[in-house]
């Protein structure tokens, strides 16, 4: 049986890998920045059932939170106006 955490981290990346392509964006190339994403979002979602936004505070009300559940409600205006979001997990290229 393999690490049960590991297993949420690499499900994580495919995710967020197959996310990141069919949006044109790519994730941040600095791969401790986003390793520490993907570890933050497994520890979510594993102490709290859903991918929680590492970077943001969780209000502990399930229904406001659901707008941080990755990827947030706030990520594609981010990506618009800064090319990325608040984590530094997902990059518009163009911005690299
Ligand atoms: S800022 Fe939003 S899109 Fe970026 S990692 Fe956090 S929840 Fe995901």
């Amino acid at each position: 049986m393999g690490d049960p955490v590991a297993e949420t981290e690499e499900e994580i990346r495919s995710w967020a890998l197959e996310y990141s392509r069919s949006h044109g964006w790519v994730l941040n190339p600095d791969e401790k920045q986003t390793n520490a994403v993907i570890k933050g979002l497994s520890r979510n979602s594993e102490k709290h059932g859903e991918r929680y936004c590492p970077c943001r505070i969780r209000s502990g009300d399930k229904e406001k939170d659901k707008a941080i559940i990755c990827p947030c409600v706030y990520h594609v205006h981010e990506l618009e106006q800064a090319g990325h979001c608040t984590c530094n997990f997902f990059y518009d290229p163009e911005y690299l």
